[in-house]
């Protein structure tokens, strides 16, 4: 299974580049504030972030990578992060709280599915591109 961590392959390429998150860690998409959303004005930034599981850190860059464990773990490891970040305190029954987490990691997969392992990518809104294509093997 393909998944996305976090890496600093690439990083500084960009001006607006920036690393926070444990590399090779975990990383999903965070919420976008309005400001980045609506691309008008200094946005936080947040608009190009990949969120560490892990650290609970951005990074605007992210590797795809082969993940060794099960979709259960990934799914473990991503309502673990989620809940430590309040995210999943929104007062929904298990069942609306398991969709926000299946939601989180299909996102995920999805992107990671497009590319080779090894190819980095940065997120712009919602938009992934490839920083850096896959080494050839
Ligand atoms: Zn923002």
């Amino acid at each position: 299974m393909r998944v996305l961590v976090a890496t600093e392959e690439t990083q500084g390429d960009r001006a607006d580049d920036y690393t926070w998150a444990t590399p090779g860690e975990l990383v999903m998409f965070g919420v976008i504030c309005a400001t980045d959303l609506r691309g008008t004005g200094r946005g936080c930034g947040c608009g190009r972030a990949f969120a560490g599981l892990h650290s609970e850190r951005a990074t605007t860059t992210a590797q795809v990578a082969e993940w060794p464990s099960s979709l259960d773990d990934v799914v473990l490891a991503f309502r673990d992060s989620l809940a430590r970040g309040g995210w999943l305190d929104f007062g929904g029954t298990e069942e609306e709280v398991h969709a926000v987490v299946v939601e989180a990691v299909m996102e995920v997969l999805l992107v990671a599915d497009r590319y080779p392992a090894g190819t980095v990518i940065g997120t712009d809104r919602g938009r992934q591109y490839v920083r850096q294509p896959a080494a050839a093997r």
